[in-house]
């Protein structure tokens, strides 16, 4: 029996069965288990931030698990230490930190720091966007604006108000002195990696510091270098009061945070959360080599000659390109991500479809120019190949 039919009979239907078995990988580059090579523009979902075996994650990560590999939370370790402080040192804001094993995780905490704020305020509801994405478990589900994977899941024990993404007028509209906080993203990732309008975070400060309600950053997708800043906010020059982080910062081990600023730092009392794995010593050298070195100029740059290259592609399915950093959204004509995605993976290149218009890419930030090249010089035969 193949792989792909022992994993359908060994696992719960929900992910349906992938579409390749990968079984190594080397800076960009993945191998199948046959031994095709790919070149990996999906990076796990913006997760691989080193890219794959990078010399200084297999250190940190291998020197971390022969030393000290677990220790709860009841003791605490120098890793989690050195990176909470080093991500202080990033955020440039006054600012504590909570660490857990995902993404869904950090934003369950943002949630119960902000069900805090909102008991002792006498709120009663939250806003969040339509097609936003925050995750998987309850809180996080409710968050998400996307009634597919919420509504057979409802009722929520709070409200949640949808409001069109990139409306500032809207999301005035819904925040009232009632609302205890404000999730967004600032460029929507799973919606199809969009962006709002200039002006849009700000004003969603501004709309929530006026009624009182706390601003969510969740930036699971958009932080560690990928919009080529360290985190998306910074760019937009605005402070949120709860900020969520995972995806890129463990570079492939499992880790998210929950950063709360100024009086968000303290709502938490002691014994109002915690986490067995949360903050585990490997995963926390995992980041440290991570914030070691990526360098979000240099996926900025990158960012900037993937997106040159691929809007010089001149191709009647490929309407435009969408996104920030290294982190794009190629727009189609036609809703045929799939197939583009299935051309690509036939021309050894791994994308994502995303939307059924919109195909991710989100490479390792260490992608080279050559790689970029490569995937710009395949797009206009991957793309009438789809188009068949
Ligand atoms: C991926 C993602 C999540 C959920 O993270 P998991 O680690 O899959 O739980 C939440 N918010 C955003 C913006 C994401 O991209």
């Amino acid at each position: 029996m193949s792989l792909y039919e022992r994993f359908e009979d060994a696992f719960m239907p929900n992910y349906g069965v992938p579409p390749l078995a990968l079984a190594r990988g080397k800076g960009s580059t993945v191998w199948d288990v046959e031994g095709r090579q790919y070149l990996d523009f999906v990076g796990g979902i913006a997760v691989d931030s080193l890219g794959h075996g990078h010399p200084a994650l297999v250190e940190a990560v291998s020197r971390q698990v022969a030393t000290l590999a677990h220790t709860s939370n009841l003791y605490l370790h120098e890793p989690e230490v050195l990176l909470a402080e080093k991500l202080l040192e990033l955020l440039k804001q006054p600012a504590k930190v909570f660490f857990a094993n995902s993404g869904t995780e950090a934003n369950e905490c943002a949630y119960k720091l902000a069900l805090k704020y909102g008991k002792a305020t006498g709120r009663s509801y939250f806003v969040a966007a339509e097609n936003g994405f925050h995750g998987r478990t309850m809180g996080a589900l409710s968050l998400t604006g996307k009634k597919a994977i919420r509504e057979q899941f409802g009722p929520f024990p709070v409200e949640v108000r949808f409001v069109p993404y990139g409306d500032a007028d809207a999301l005035k509209q819904a925040v009232t002195e009632d609302c205890i906080a404000v999730f967004l993203e600032p460029t929507q990732g799973e919606a199809g990696v969009v962006p709002p309008p200039e002006g849009y975070f700000g004003a969603a400060r501004e709309i929530c510091t006026a009624a009182g309600a706390l601003l969510v950053a969740d930036e699971i997708q958009s932080a560690i270098g990928r919009t080529g800043h360290w985190f998306a906010h910074q760019a937009e020059g605005v402070v949120p009061d709860v900020l969520t982080l995972a995806k890129g910062l463990g570079g492939g081990l499992p880790i998210g945070a929950c950063v709360g600023f100024g009086p968000a730092a303290t709502l938490f009392d002691k014994g109002d959360h915690g986490s067995t794995f949360g903050g585990n010593p490997v995963s926390c050298a995992a980041a440290l080599a991570v914030l070691a070195n990526v360098d979000p100029a240099e996926a900025a740059a990158k960012g900037a000659l993937l997106r040159a290259g691929l809007e010089a592609v001149k191709h009647p399915l490929l309407k435009g390109v969408r996104g920030r950093g290294l982190w794009l959204a190629l727009v189609l004509e036609e809703p045929v991500s799939g197939k583009v995605q299935q051309a690509a993976q036939d021309a050894g290149f791994l994308v994502n479809a995303l939307q059924p218009d919109a195909v991710r890419l989100a490479p390792p930030l260490v992608v080279t120019a050559e790689e970029i090249q490569a995937l710009v010089d395949a797009l206009p035969s991957i793309l009438t190949e789809a188009a068949k």
